[in-house]
């Protein structure tokens, strides 16, 4: 059947889908170029890799890869759950934090409602929309000259945006792909006036790049019952390639997911590789205090190289580059740096840079050093 015949049958919310634009993997770039010792710097990977233990319990976990595994993900939800001072009947488990963002909108959207999100958000959010046919409704950012905020979440206006047909909001708290995170003040406030129909998810896939002591929305649990809070072990923990991710909310809106998620939607590597990494505090802590260090660095390193940055509270920068950035893009890659372009999210005169190793990150200002609009 030609393709475009085929097109006619498919669900009118996946007829008009783009799809997700991944970062360029190294080996792509290793066949293209015919080089080694590529620097990634463009999926918010921790460059300071995984828990060591995390990586032998994953390794230990192989022997059973035959054995189905646990369904209810009982050690790992135990363990979060006293981590997160929740109840386990509190906690979904996802194939990343990117399967619940798909099972929210599978469970509470339709073709007639919608669902509010940022101009620059995450791009599974638009697709986790689009694909169950319901309407986007996207508030206008924050101007791009705001000392603060650059381009971040404007509350007020997401605010405006929900009406009687409005199901979900969507809120990333450090948000991807600008780095800005709102004061948690004006976020509750924003979450306790949403109407009853509403349920809020704040994505907190970058909490822990967060200093220490930032507060979470779960603690806002217990007077919000149709808040979720999603979590994930692909930025700090460095576990992307295994694909866990969870959310916190009532054991109501938790029995709800639990109903629509495939039954094994976490594999046992998986499972238990996040457990031990829970436990590896000090490679978080070293994560954090590493990639704060060097995001100053590189933040600081742009500036003098004439580029503006966002303010970031995550493990990458989004850079100006004007009209040079698909230039700097190609330049960089030839050189064997591969950072993201972010057209795709409306920002065409920008790009997003992880933050590296020391090493990494040196070799992303040098190069960048050298080119010539
Ligand atoms: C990376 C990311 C996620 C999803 O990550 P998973 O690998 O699916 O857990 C979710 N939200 C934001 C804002 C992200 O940047």
């Amino acid at each position: 059947m030609e393709a475009t015949a085929l097109n006619s049958l498919v669900n009118p919310g996946v007829r008009n889908l783009a799809p997700y634009v991944p970062g360029k993997p190294i080996e792509e770039l290793e066949r293209e170029l015919g080089i080694r010792d590529i620097v990634k710097l463009a999926s918010n990977e921790n460059a300071f890799g995984p828990s060591p233990q995390a990586v032998d319990a994953g390794k230990k976990a192989m022997e059973d890869v035959w054995l189905y595994p646990d369904a209810s993900g009982f050690r790992l939800k135990q363990k979060l759950a006293q981590r997160l001072d929740v109840r386990a009947d509190q906690i979904t488990l996802g194939n990343g934090s990117n399967d619940i963002l798909v099972l929210v909108a599978q469970a509470f959207l339709n073709a007639s409602l919608n669902a509010v999100f940022s101009q620059y958000c995450f791009a599974v959010y638009p697709i986790a929309t689009q694909m169950v046919g319901a309407t986007a409704k996207i508030a206008p950012a924050v101007s791009a000259d705001d000392p603060l905020m650059p381009l971040g979440h404007d509350l007020e206006a997401m605010a405006s945006r929900v009406d009687e047909n409005t199901r979900i909001v969507f809120v990333a708290n450090p948000n991807n792909p600008t780095g800005t995170s709102v004061a948690m003040a004006d976020l509750l406030d924003f979450v306790r006036d949403l109407p009853d129909h509403t349920i809020v998810v704040v994505d907190e896939a970058y909490f822990e790049y967060q200093p220490e002591d930032t507060p979470t929305a779960i603690g806002w649990l217990p007077e919000c019952p149709r808040l979720l809070v999603t979590r994930s072990f692909s930025k700090a923990f460095g576990l992307a390639g295994l694909r866990v991710g969870y959310a916190v909310s009532s054991p109501a809106i938790s029995e709800i997911l639990n109903r629509a998620r495939q039954p094994f939607n976490v594999g046992l590597p998986g499972l238990a590789a996040a457990e031990v990494a829970l436990d590896d505090v000090a490679h978080i802590e070293r994560t954090r205090r590493e990639n704060a260090a060097q995001r100053k660095l590189v933040a600081n390193e742009l500036h003098r190289l004439g580029y503006s940055v966002i303010p970031s509270a995550a493990n990458f920068v989004l850079a100006h580059f004007g009209t040079h950035a698909d230039a700097v893009f190609e330049y960089l890659l030839r050189n064997g740096i591969i950072v993201r372009p972010v057209a795709n999210y409306g920002l065409p005169q920008y790009l997003r840079i992880s933050i590296g190793t020391a090493v990494q990150n040196e070799k992303l200002l040098a190069v960048l050093g050298t080119f010539e609009a």
